[in-house]
């Protein structure tokens, strides 16, 4: 699945603006997100050099290795009139991206490579264009990627529908007795079940586990009274990221400050999120957060950022974090995920995937956010 032409033709016509902008001679990406973005594709070719060459001035080229070209038909590409390159396992794919970039009339002498393309096309472009530097394609993409249309926003929502269905499941599967990554193996494929094409990530943290934010699972046997972190998500076939935490009690509490301290972590994130509207700070948000946080006594517990862009990659801008002076718009689409960590004990976190409306902002996930007893 891939967004309609029209928005990828407008996606492709604003990307060359915005390098032009920029300062760029041409945008160089390989399969990655950034392409998915663009062209709807996503299919990598492995060592094989696949790279779409968007020059700020003039058509955009699809270079590709000949026997990956049959694969792009019926796909978005096809539709889209691109121009193909084929190249054999005999020619030199390299020189063949210098020639297009050198016929395009190179302006600045820079072009903007994808921020994830692997080292092997990194270094062999730099020789193929020895006297062009190489920038970052996200300081252009980032503009696009952080404003999410319609069709993004609804897809997002998809996404938070889906992980929301698992984690209303949970008291299937988190029960003393069972180590986390048996839990974890079953969320796993509810994950999937619930119309995501892969599990990204299952966090499991249980007892004083869940005081380190990215553990995993491990053969922790869950006890009676445990606090459990449970941070999970996925993509769905859009390519369009879940991310949701909510922290559960098996029974009541075996320590004695869960409640108290749990009302002030959901205070900090009701006001984080009450915090998000057009035209404030992305470190705005982040101090909402972190204020009721600081105030109870917990500020040194509280040891990440607040939250995250989301979209087709699960991390990407713009991040919700001290030092980060973004103003919102509508359509910017992020995490809101305080937590309070208390190393050797116990830890709980609270995300919400929100996004911001014309007036205000619209949570993606709507399961309670009390401290669940199962
Ligand atoms: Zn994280
Ligand atoms: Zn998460
Ligand atoms: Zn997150």
């Amino acid at each position: 699945m891939s967004a309609p032409l029209s928005v990828l033709r407008d996606r492709l016509a604003r990307a060359a603006i915005a390098a032009g902008a920029a300062g760029v001679d041409a945008l160089l990406l390989t399969p990655s997100p950034d392409l998915r973005y663009l062209l709807g594709v996503s299919s990598g070719s492995h060592e094989r050099l696949t790279c779409l060459v968007l020059p700020t001035d003039g058509d955009p080229i699809l270079v590709v290795p000949r026997l990956e070209r049959p694969g792009l038909d019926g796909s978005a590409v096809a539709d889209l009139g691109l121009d193909i390159l084929d190249w054999t396992d005999a020619d030199d794919p390299y020189a063949l991206v210098a020639d297009l970039l050198r016929r395009s009339g190179p302006v600045s002498g820079r072009a903007a490579v994808g921020d994830a393309m692997p080292a092997r096309h990194v270094l062999r472009l730099r020789d193929a264009l020895p006297a062009t530097e190489q920038v970052l394609a996200s300081q252009v993409l980032r503009e696009l990627r952080m404003r999410k249309d319609d069709a993004e926003v609804a897809a997002l929502t998809t996404a938070g529908e889906a992980i929301d269905r698992v984690h209303a499941r949970m008291e299937e599967w988190l029960r003393p007795g069972r180590t986390e990554a048996e839990v974890g193996a079953d969320i796993t494929a509810a994950i999937v079940a619930e119309g995501h094409t892969e599990a990204a990530f299952v966090i499991v943290g249980s007892g004083p586990h869940g005081a380190s934010p990215h553990h995993d699972v491990s053969e922790r046997v869950v006890q009676p009274g445990d606090v459990v972190v449970v941070d999970i998500g996925g993509p769905t076939p859009d390519g369009y990221y879940s991310d949701c935490t909510r922290t559960y009690c098996l029974g009541e509490p075996a320590e004695t400050d869960v409640a108290d301290t749990y009302a002030v972590l959901q205070a900090a994130q009701d006001a984080a999120v009450a915090a998000v509207r057009p035209g404030v700070t992305a470190e705005h948000v982040d101090a909402a957060a972190r204020g009721p946080i600081t105030a109870a006594g917990f500020g040194e517990h509280f040891i990440h950022r607040t939250g995250h862009g989301i979209g087709l990659e699960v991390h990407e801008e713009p991040y919700v974090v001290s030092g980060n002076a973004l103003t919102l718009e509508p359509g910017m689409a992020f995490s809101v995920e305080p937590g309070i960590y208390l190393p050797g004990r116990w830890g709980a976190r609270i995300e919400d995937i929100v996004v911001v409306t014309p007036d205000g902002v619209a949570r993606l996930n709507h399961r309670p956010r009390e401290l669940a007893a199962l």
